[in-house]
C-alpha cells in the first residue's frame, strides 16, 4: 500500500455533503482513508466572486498508481456533478493528490507534490494536522509560515458536522444503562439529543421526557432526523438495529453512527456504512452495575475509541466535553482490548469466589470466608495502584518459596483441581512479573516453572 495525501474542497450545493462523498466514494474504489483533518471553511482564491469553500485534507493508502489515483479522484469529481467551465471557479467537488509516498515528478497531467499547495493556506493549514514534513524535507509548518496567502482559513467542524458541537441532533437506539446515562448526561451539557427509540414503548416514553427528547417509534425514525445516531443496545443487537435504522429515510452521506460496545468491531454497523454513514465507538471502561452509577462514573471515565477517519475528530471532541480521557484504539484490536478487560475485571471476580470457596471447603461460614478474600484483594489493588503490578507482588512465587509452592498445589491437586490448573495457569503468566522485580535468582525461577509446567503430582525436577 502507498500512503498519499488529498486535498479536498466544495464551494456549490451541500458543501459537507459533497466532501463526505468523496471519503464514501474513494472507500468503495478500496482507497483506505486512514486519516482526515477537520474541515475548514476558506475564502474563495483566484475566481473571488464565489462562496466560500470548504477545504479538508485525507490521509489515505493506496494500490492504485499515481495517474490512476489522479484518474480515480476525476471520476469522483464528475459523478459529484462537477462541471469545468471557470479554471478555479465555483466547483461542486475538487479532489487533488497532494503527496504521493515521497514522489516528486512532474508529467502532462500530473505534477507531485501538488505545484500549488505550496501557496494555499487552505492546503497547507488542514494538511498541518497530518503530516510533518514534504518530500523535500522542508518542514508543513515553515510551509505555512512562507506561505504568500493570507486569506482566512478557519475550522468550521468536523467530516461529522459543522458547527458547534452541542448543536448536533443526536438520537439514541436502546435505552439501557449507559445508553441512557449518555443521553441525559449529554443533555445536561447542553447537547442536543433530538431522538430516543427503545423497543420496550414504556421505557422509551420515560427516558424520552426525561432527556427532553422525542420518543421515536422505530429506529429509522429515530436516525431520521439526527446526524449522529449512537446503537446503545446491547451488543447482540447492535447490527440488526443499525440496519433497520439505514433502511430508510434521512440522507445517510451525512449520518455518522456511533456504538458503545466494549467488544465489537465498527463491522457491527457495516449497514450503515455502506451506505456513506461514518462509524466511530467509544467504549467507556468502567463497569456499570445499574443506571444510577452508570450516570454517575460516566463523566471522567476513560474512553477507548475507534472510528473512521472522518469520525475520529468528532468522538475525541465528544469524549472531551465529557471529560472524560479519549484512548484512541485500532478497531482490529477491538478483541484483544476487550479480553483485558475481562481479565482485569471478571477473572479476578473468579480468582476470589474460588479462595471464597476454598475457604468454605475448609470450613468457613459463607460470610466469613468473602471476608476472609476481600482484604487481601482490596490491599492488593491499593498496593498495585502505588507500586505497579511488579512491585506489588508479594506471596510464595515473590519470594521464590519452592517448598511453599509445592505444598499449595499438592493440596489443591488432592482437593480441588479446577483452582489448582487455575493457580498454575496463571503463576505461570506472574513469573514474567517476578522476573522483572529481579529479587529471585535465575534457578529458582526455572524451578518455579517446572514445578508449575509439571501438572498434578509432578516431581520439582533440578530444583536446587
Ligand atoms: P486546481 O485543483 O488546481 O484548482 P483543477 O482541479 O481544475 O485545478 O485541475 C487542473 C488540472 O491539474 C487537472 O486537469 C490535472 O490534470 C492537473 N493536475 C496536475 N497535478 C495535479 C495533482 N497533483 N492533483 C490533481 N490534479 C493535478
Ligand atoms: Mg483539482
Amino acid at each position: 500500500m502507498r500512503q498519499a495525501f488529498l486535498g479536498l474542497g466544495s464551494n456549490v450545493g451541500d458543501r459537507l455533503r459533497n466532501l463526505r462523498f468523496a471519503v464514501h466514494s474513494l472507500e468503495e474504489a478500496s482507497v483506505v482513508v486512514e486519516t482526515a483533518s477537520h474541515v475548514y471553511l476558506t475564502e474563495p482564491l483566484g475566481y473571488t466572486s464565489q462562496d466560500p469553500f470548504l477545504n479538508a485534507v485525507l490521509e489515505v493508502s493506496t494500490e492504485l498508481a499515481p495517474l490512476d489515483l489522479l484518474e480515480l479522484c476525476q471520476r469522483i469529481e464528475d459523478r459529484a456533478g462537477r462541471e469545468r467551465t471557470v479554471r478555479w471557479g465555483p466547483r461542486t467537488l475538487d479532489i487533488d493528490i497532494l503527496l504521493y509516498e515521497d514522489t516528486e515528478a512532474s508529467a502532462k497531467y500530473l505534477t507531485i507534490p501538488h505545484p500549488r499547495m505550496l501557496e494555499r493556506r487552505f492546503v497547507l493549514e488542514p494538511l498541518s494536522e497530518l503530516a510533518d514534513e514534504l518530500p523535500d524535507r522542508t518542514t508543513i509548518d515553515r510551509a505555512l509560515a512562507e506561505c504568500p496567502d493570507t486569506s482566512s482559513v478557519e475550522v468550521a467542524g468536523t467530516l461529522v458536522a459543522l458547527g458547534d458541537i452541542r448543536e448536533v441532533p443526536l438520537a439514541f437506539i436502546g435505552t439501557g444503562k449507559v445508553g441512557s446515562a449518555m443521553a441525559g448526561d449529554l443533555r445536561e451539557r447542553g447537547f442536543t439529543v433530538d431522538a430516543v427509540y427503545d423497543a420496550d414503548g414504556d421505557r422509551c416514553t420515560e427516558v424520552a421526557s426525561a432527556v427532553g427528547a422525542r420518543a421515536a417509534k422505530s429506529e429509522a425514525d429515530a436516525a431520521g432526523a439526527a446526524t449522529v445516531v449512537f446503537v446503545t443496545t446491547q451488543d447482540s443487537h447492535i447490527r440488526s438495529a443499525c440496519e433497520r435504522a439505514s433502511g430508510t429515510g434521512g440522507d445517510m452521506l451525512l449520518k455518522t453512527f456511533v456504538h458503545m460496545s466494549g467488544s465489537l468491531s465498527l463491522e457491527s454497523m457495516d449497514a450503515a456504512r455502506r451506505k456513506g454513514a461514518l462509524l466511530a465507538s467509544i467504549h467507556p471502561v468502567q463497569t456499570f452495575a445499574d443506571s444510577v452509577s452508570a450516570a454517575r462514573d460516566l463523566p471522567g471515565s476513560t474512553f477507548s475509541m475507534t472510528g473512521s477517519a472522518g469520525a475520529r475528530a468528532f468522538a475525541m471532541g465528544l469524549v472531551e466535553e465529557l471529560a472524560g480521557r479519549p484512548v484512541p484504539l485500532a478497531d482490529e484490536d477491538k478483541a484483544l482490548y476487550h479480553s483485558a478487560a475481562v481479565i482485569a475485571g471478571n477473572l479476578t471476580n473468579m480468582l476470589i469466589g474460588a479462595a471464597a470457596e476454598i475457604y468454605r471447603g475448609i470450613g468457613f461460614e459463607e460470610r466469613q470466608a468473602v471476608e476472609a478474600a476481600l482484604p487481601l484483594a482490596r490491599t492488593t489493588l491499593s498496593n498495585i495502584e502505588k507500586l505497579g503490578a511488579a512491585e506489588a507482588l508479594t506471596g510464595p512465587l515473590a519470594r521464590g518459596d519452592l517448598s511453599t509452592l509445592e505444598a499449595n498445589l499438592e493440596a489443591l491437586d488432592a482437593t480441588f483441581p479446577e483452582a489448582a490448573a487455575a493457580y498454575r495457569a496463571v503463576s505461570l503468566l506472574g513469573l514474567r512479573l517476578v522476573i522483572e522485580r529481579g529479587a529471585v535468582d535465575d534457578a529458582t525461577i526455572l524451578a518455579m516453572k517446572a514445578l508449575l509446567e509439571g501438572g498434578a503430582g509432578a516431581e520439582v525436577e533440578g530444583a536446587p
